[in-house]
């Protein structure tokens, strides 16, 4: 089942860079495994996965501990501070900074742990007061300032959520406004490579509006079971 819809995403992913001029080889797959099991994660693995994104801290720091760094874990959910140290241990990439505190934090762990953390700045464009996210320009210019101060602390890009509608307008003006706002911080120096955006839902109109990592869960996995443990599965 996981093996079938991957090659099905795959060739959905590969039929939409054809139509919009892109190459796949642009665009990270990003595999959501939240509420999934080390055998659903190692299902994806063994047909050609190679990066998973999670959205809870100890639920990371768990799976780590069991994978390890045999797949590259990104994480993509809100992060409280005290939870940073066991996201900095495992991730290759944190998606969702949205702060100053937590950028600082991040680098303050990141030193320990003698690494650079690439981040990302989570960008709020859908106007839904209950997304997370930095909604207003000048913060955001402002924290990525911040960041470029911090040793350890390497930004490298943006991501957003687009909001949750059946109107496709208002979806691509969210991942428009999120690649408008790259440019931009580039205009101003900035060296950002990276476009977090597209889910199940809309990856394919997050390609066509530039998205260069796609996380992605329910087409790979299934539906997720919320009442369950994923330690049970
Ligand atoms: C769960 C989640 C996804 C994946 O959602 P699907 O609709 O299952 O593809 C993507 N991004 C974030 C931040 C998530 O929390």
């Amino acid at each position: 089942m996981i093996a079938e819809n991957i090659k099905r995403l795959r060739e959905s992913i590969q039929a939409v860079c054809d139509a919009s001029g892109r190459s796949s080889d642009e665009i990270k797959l990003i595999a959501v495994s939240k509420y999934f099991g080390i055998k659903a994660i190692t299902e994806a693995n063994e047909n050609g996965i190679t990066d998973f994104g999670e959205n809870k801290a100890q639920e990371l720091r768990d799976k780590y501990n069991l994978i390890g760094d045999k797949v590259t874990w990104h994480f993509i959910g809100t992060l409280q501070k005290n939870k940073v140290k066991y996201v900095v241990k495992a991730a290759s990439l944190i998606h969702s900074v949205d702060s100053i505190d937590l950028a600082d934090e991040i680098n303050k762990q990141a030193v320990k742990n003698d690494k650079v953390q690439d981040i990302l700045l989570e960008v709020k464009t859908s106007f839904e007061e209950t997304k997370a996210g930095v909604a207003e320009e000048e913060e955001i210019f402002k924290l990525a300032e911040h960041c470029s101060t911090l040793e350890n602390v390497k930004l490298i890009g943006l991501m957003t959520m687009a909001p949750f509608t059946d109107d496709e307008s208002l979806i691509r003006k969210s991942f428009t406004e999120l690649r408008k706002l790259k440019d931009k911080l580039n205009k101003q120096g900035f060296n950002l490579t990276e476009l977090s955006m597209g889910m199940t839902s809309d990856y394919k109109i997050a390609i066509e509006e530039g998205s260069t990592m796609l996380r992605i869960g329910t087409a790979i996995f299934g539906p997720r079971d919320y009442s369950k443990d994923w330690r049970e599965l």
